[in-house]
């Protein structure tokens, strides 16, 4: 057994498999995504707590001779440990490098691959479906959200997908993933409408849905152009075609709301029909202009769903 081997033993640090798993866990409940191991970096201690090493683990120092220098080389039996369960899931393609990573979020982190997050949901028995609803990231997903992010605009911008193809494939719920991710960052988690800020208690879900002003259902594209951030009351009335905006993003109210009776649109002190007919009303924009909705979309949104 080797002088580390025998270390690790009679220490009693927790396997390479065990340390694998517990990253894999970490990574989830980190939205996909930690920082590459530092010395001081919060989740080095954060996966020492899970296994609640004590003192003498979190501490102790490999000594080994660095030979083309013949000198001594001391390296953390932990962090070594802990580098090499990484790089153990980095080459079963459980996790991007930083190296990689780094051409993506342009950070230097360790992120879940779509086979690490299905592993990680495996582990943790939440069902494979809820990778629709959860806010965490993986490489795959987050090279499209790059891809969405980085698309120059069209000089004629059409936000109609002519020939769209409706399939359940895999790429498929990649791009809708990556078109929601995108949409929703880009908004910074909150209703375009109203400002709704909201996540779940544990931390898992945002309130905020991205919409399109063109419809998926109708050939909507995918792209940040045909997209809003907007909280489920206001997604819900955008689609219905209750309110539209102008092309300088003021909003619109449909005619209806001067013929609807005064007890609906009502939630405690909160009048649904007041809000989107003032005057004052302009959608809340990503800082990003490059990231605003098109006029192209917006037009066709208020001429086809927008009940005048
Ligand atoms: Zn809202």
């Amino acid at each position: 057994m080797s002088y580390e081997g025998k270390m690790l033993k009679d220490l009693k640090m927790p396997t390479r498999k065990e340390v694998e798993e517990a990253l894999l866990k970490s990574l989830f409940y980190n939205n996909g995504i930690i920082k590459e191991f530092g010395a001081g970096e919060e989740i080095v201690d954060e996966i020492a707590n899970e296994f609640n090493l004590n003192k003498e683990q979190r501490n102790i120092y490999l000594e080994t001779i660095y030979k083309k220098e013949n000198r001594l080389k001391k390296s953390s039996l932990w962090h070594r440990l802990l580098f090499r369960a990484a790089d153990n899931l980095a080459k079963e393609k459980l996790v991007s490098r930083p190296s990689l990573t780094f051409i993506i979020t342009n950070k230097k982190e360790w992120m879940l691959t779509e086979d690490g997050y299905d592993k990680a949901l495996k582990l943790l028995s939440i069902p494979n479906n809820e990778k629709e609803i959860l806010p965490v990231k993986s490489y795959e997903v987050q090279r499209i959200v790059k891809k969405i992010n980085d698309q120059e605009i069209p000089s004629e911008y059409n936000p109609i997908e002519p020939n769209k193809i409706y399939t359940v494939s895999k790429e498929a719920k990649l791009r809708k993933r990556g078109f929601r991710f995108a949409i929703v960052e880009a908004y910074k988690y909150q209703c375009a409408i109203c400002g709704l800020k909201l996540f779940s208690p544990n931390n898992l879900q945002w309130e905020v849905q991205a919409a399109h002003i063109v419809p998926h259902s109708l050939n909507g594209k995918d792209d940040i152009w045909n997209g809003l951030a907007l909280c489920r009351l206001h997604h819900w009335t955008f689609d219905v075609g209750w309110f539209s905006l102008e092309d300088n993003f003021h909003v619109i109210a449909s005619n209806k709301i001067h013929s609807i009776d005064n007890i609906y649109g009502i939630r405690g002190t909160y009048n649904f029909f007041e809000h989107i007919s003032n005057e004052k009303l302009f959608l809340l924009l990503p800082d990003n202009q490059h990231h605003h909705p098109h006029i192209t979309a917006i037009k066709w949104h208020r001429e086809n769903i927008f009940c005048k």
